[in-house]
Formats: C-alpha cells, structure tokens, sequence
C-alpha cells in the first residue's frame, strides 16, 4: 500500500438510487452541441460534428450540495443535460456495443461562465476557466438503466419559469454514439461521466435563483445559486 505524504482527496460520489452504495467518479466528459437548435444560437452549423471538453470530478455537486456564485463571471449560463454513468470502459468501443458500458443515468447543469467562454473562443484559447470551475456540475443522484436512455422531456426552469426544453429523442448524436466517439479519444473506464449536450434556451443565473431541472424517467435536480 503507498504511503502518501498528504492525505489523498476521497472520490467524489454520486448517491444511486435504491443502493446504499455511491457510485466513485473517475472523469467527467462533456459534449458540446448536440441538440441543433442550441448548435444553431451557438453560432454553429448543422453539419458540425459534435466535440468534447472536460470537468475535473471535483467539480460535479452531489444532491443537496451548495452551488455558490462562481467568481469572475457576470454572465452564469445553465445547461440542462442527460448525463451517462459508466460500469465499463475501453478504447474504440463499436457503437453496438457501447450501451454495455452504461451503469445509468442522471440529470445535471453543466454551469459556464459564458463571457470566459466567449472570450475564450475569441483568443482560441482554452475552456476550463469557462468550463471546469469549482461547483460547475450539480447532478441529481443516478438511476441504475440498462441501454438508451428515456427518450422523454428534459427541461430546467428558473424561479418556476421553464427555461430549457426538449426530448431526449432530439439528441444529433445518441447515447451510444457519443460512448464510442468518446472511446475514440480516450480509454473509458467505470466511473467516468459523460454530460451528453444541451438543448436551446440556455440563459443567465444570478444570485438567488431557484434552479430545478428534469429528465423524463431518470430524475430530478435543484439548488439555489448561493
Ligand atoms: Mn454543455
């Protein structure tokens, strides 16, 4: 056993549902673009194919954790998103057989400070400032599934106004399509997080907000922006 000269951070654990067990996070992977109408007021094209970017595990926000204002932002945007649990793993995994992979599902915000992003994008410079910041994934606990997700509504509302919806079903890029691109770039393995894209409606969180989030037969979310 390695002795550590500081005491290592615990995994970062999502409760599961029905189990007393929490599911151990190893990477969080995030889609961008893959709903077409948030692909279109984004700026993109159609035809874009879709890409990846990243959070570190310690940024994802278990149910009931706090979810503070982040600094250096004026412009907190949600994004509403289905979010794929691994059990398995491996590189170049066929897309026939990448709903194997999948423990379950969850529901979470992946939150950007969208003026360092939009910075960002003009400098060609990097995303994590925009992206990867402390407390910038709540997620809801995650709902054991065996294949393709629900294909029903996903939406989030704002101080009870709905401000995101859309069908599963309206994904470009599916759920197994997106766990094989990924196995492309990377070596999955158990415990890694895919956020799998956004619908339209993405907008502004200030203090105080009231953020609930739903998907369809997977779960619920919601936190105040502290
Ligand atoms: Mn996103």
């Amino acid at each position: 056993m390695t002795a550590y000269v500081l005491a290592p951070a615990a995994p970062v654990a999502i409760p599961v549902e029905g189990e007393t067990g929490a599911f151990p996070v190893r990477r969080v992977l995030c889609v961008g673009r893959n709903y077409a109408a948030h692909r279109r007021e984004m700026g993109g094209d159609d035809r874009d194919p879709p890409f990846f970017f990243a959070k570190p595990a310690d940024a994802l926000v278990p149910p009931g954790g706090a979810v503070a204002y982040p600094p250096v932002t004026a412009n907190l945007h949600h994004e509403i998103e289905l979010v794929v649990a691994l059990k398995g793993g491996g590189a170049d995994v066929p897309v026939e057989k990448a709903l194997d992979l999948v423990y379950g599902y969850a529901v979470g915000v992946d939150l950007t400070r969208r003026d360092l992003q939009n910075a960002a994008k003009d400098k060609g410079q990097p995303w994590e400032a925009a992206k990867a910041f402390d407390a910038s994934g709540p997620i809801s606990a995650i709902r054991k599934w065996s294949g393709a997700p629900p294909q029903g509504r996903i939406a989030i509302s704002v101080n009870g106004t709905v401000k995101q919806q859309a069908l599963i079903a309206d994904m470009i890029w599916n759920v197994a399509e997106i766990i094989a691109e990924a196995s492309k770039l990377w070596t999955l393995a158990p415990g890694d997080l895919i956020f799998t894209g956004t619908p339209e409606g993405v907008g502004p969180l200030v203090r105080g907000d009231k953020v609930e989030g739903e998907a369809e037969g997977v779960g619920q979310l919601s936190f105040q922006v502290a």
